[in-house]
């Protein structure tokens, strides 16, 4: 079991794939530390994933097993790949989502850099 309560790292995930190159995916960026690549299923104008590149499924378990290497690599390469997209003077989110309730659905853990528009509310309303 992972850190977090998840099941442990799948390393055929298909996060891990597009790491090995098995899937393809279109690049934004990429260093030691981190991939950044668009969402195949964008919800916004602007919608790129950015993944380290170790094998981590949450957030728990990338601050916890992470080393501060690969920590401020990874956060350097969100702010990079965002700064690059040209989101600052207009503003984006980042979001990172975990297990069932977070409603993550690749167990590699990812942040979500979303820009383009107005980007909404927060949390949507509970469904009726
Ligand atoms: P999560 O719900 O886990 O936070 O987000 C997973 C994201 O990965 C979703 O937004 C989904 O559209 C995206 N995704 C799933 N499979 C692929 C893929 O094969 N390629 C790319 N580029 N994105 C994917």
């Amino acid at each position: 079991m992972s850190i977090s309560g998840l099941p442990p790292y799948d390393p055929q995930n298909v996060f891990a794939r597009i790491l090995r190159g098995e899937i393809p995916c279109r690049r934004v960026h990429e260093d030691a530390f981190a991939l950044a690549f668009h969402d195949i299923n964008p919800q916004a104008p602007v919608h790129v994933l950015v993944i380290p590149k170790g094998a981590y499924v949450s957030n728990a378990d990338f601050a916890a097993g992470a080393t501060d290497a690969e920590i401020a690599g990874f956060w350097r390469a969100v702010g990079k790949v965002a700064r690059d997209l040209g989101l600052e003077a207009g503003g984006y989110r980042i979001l990172s989502n975990m297990g069932a309730d977070g409603g993550q659905e690749v167990p590699h853990f990812h942040v979500h850099i979303f820009g383009g528009r107005r980007i909404g509310r927060m949390v949507p309303r509970p469904e009726a």
